[in-house]
């Protein structure tokens, strides 16, 4: 999934005009303080699965985040809402929705890694006093995603042969018959008008 190897962490120095990235110096290195952060900000890019349904770039993500300081780093707990919009994966209609995800991540200040050479790629790191929620968030949002999310969990979708919507016409078929089955089915439809009191209205019946 290219779209989240990008997002892999780097040694390079975060932006604190990104959006996704706080600072923690007012927090302070004293295990045991904590910070709240309550903020709404705009979604990055690409927050979807591969465009089925996803967080709308720019769209108001609302955080509501305890920033913990703790002796490896400072651990982020909270939650992030943002609004959904994608197609439903059976009659493709516009769907919309909203999507709410726990995070739960530790960022480690970077002198506590000791270890190089069993630190995990994917570890986040505070950088410079600074932390990027965008990993997590978007770690957090690409597992929560329906994979295939559907207008109405009855949604019939649309038919295999012409594509019609079915929710709109319930009664809709087409009368494909295995010319195998033809003969039977001929068959079926004389039974049937004679069943039903109309054996001789044919132009085909006799008595
Ligand atoms: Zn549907
Ligand atoms: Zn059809």
């Amino acid at each position: 999934m290219p779209a989240i190897q990008r997002e892999l962490i780097t040694l390079s120095t975060l932006d604190p005009r990104m959006p996704l990235v706080f600072d923690t110096r007012e927090l302070g290195r004293k295990p045991g303080a904590m910070q709240r952060v309550s903020s709404t900000v705009p979604a990055p890019a690409d927050l979807d699965l591969g465009g089925v349904v996803g967080v709308p770039e720019l769209a108001d993500v609302v955080l509501d985040l305890r920033l913990e300081s703790v002796m490896e780093g400072v651990l982020v707990s909270g939650t992030a809402r943002a609004p959904l919009a994608g197609e439903c994966a059976r009659c493709l209609d516009a769907i919309g929705g909203e999507l709410t995800v726990d995070i739960q991540e530790l960022y480690a200040y970077p002198d506590r890694v000791r270890d190089d050479a069993e630190a995990d790629d994917e570890e986040h790191l505070v950088e410079d006093d600074l932390i990027d929620l965008e990993p997590a968030l978007r770690d957090a949002a690409v597992l929560a995603l329906p994979q295939a999310p559907l207008c109405r969990d009855d949604c019939p979708g649309l038919c295999s042969e012409c594509g019609a919507r079915l929710a709109d016409d319930p009664a809709h078929k087409h009368d494909i018959i295995d010319p195998r089955w033809a003969a039977l089915a001929e068959l079926r439809t004389v039974v049937d008008q004679y069943e039903s009191g109309s054996a001789g209205a044919g132009p085909t019946e006799e008595r």
